[in-house]
């Protein structure tokens, strides 16, 4: 955990930049190796919020339950159906896949009224391939206003998974064009402040074409397969 942090921190020092924030991506480890995770994090940073982030609703549920700690932060980045916004706007902080105004709609009529507004981010398909999520570029503006029109959402900027090519070069050519949206999107909306990309294998990437925020998974927990957790059946060590 502290090395992964000194490596993000100077990633950005060398960019000219401030540091990132993380978010340690726990879909698929189980609470033991998350409370084990959380408990460095807190030793590395005393006085940071702990942010993780999830992909799946009912995997969220039991490990929340599992864990019993109300000083974390929870962020949805996996793909979300309408049918499903009720319990996400309940379970989560911030849902970064946003990408389309149903779900927008959906979200900001279940967010309940007395917790601060759900934080959002848009989902963009910046790499327009038909197996991704995501809205296209020229979506961003009509949904950033839709978004910006409910009271209990906070549109706080953007998030990509660029496609995984192996040219490095070609990677940091998608981080570009996700910064320049940011740029356009900012002025607009002052709560903008995160552009989430960046995982693994790219955030140091990520972090000197822009990035506010990473996701990291492996990196910090090791392999999901090693661990042989299902999705929604997080395993009791
Ligand atoms: C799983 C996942 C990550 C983390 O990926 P790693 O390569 O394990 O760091 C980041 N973002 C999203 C949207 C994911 O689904």
């Amino acid at each position: 955990m502290h090395d992964l942090l000194q490596r993000l921190d100077n990633a950005a020092r060398q960019a000219g930049r401030p540091p990132p924030r993380l978010l340690a991506v726990s879909k698929f480890q189980d609470a033991t190796a998350v409370a084990e995770l959380v408990g460095a994090w807190r030793a590395a940073r005393p006085g940071e919020t702990p942010a993780l982030g999830e992909n799946y609703v009912q995997e969220t549920q039991a490990k929340q339950a599992a864990l019993g700690d109300p000083g974390l932060e929870w962020h949805l980045v996996g793909h979300l159906q309408s049918n499903k916004a009720r319990e996400a706007a309940a379970l989560f902080d911030w849902v970064q896949s946003v990408d389309r105004p149903k779900l927008v709609a959906a979200l900001a009529a279940h967010r309940d009224p007395e917790r601060a507004p759900l934080n959002v981010l848009l989902q963009v398909n910046i790499d327009d391939e038909a197996s991704k999520h995501g809205c296209g570029p020229e979506d961003v503006p009509a949904l950033a206003d839709a978004i910006a029109a409910q009271p209990r959402l906070a549109l706080r900027g953007l998030m990509a998974i660029p496609a995984p090519l192996p040219d490095l070069e070609r990677r940091r050519e998608a981080f570009r064009r996700m910064r320049a949206l940011f740029e356009q999107l900012r002025p607009g909306y002052p709560q903008v402040d995160t552009l989430s990309m960046g995982m693994s294998d790219d955030a140091t990437l990520a972090i000197a074409e822009g990035a506010t925020m990473v996701r990291v998974g492996t990196a910090l927990f090791g392999s999901r397969e090693r661990k042989g957790g299902r999705p929604g059946t997080p395993s009791t060590s």
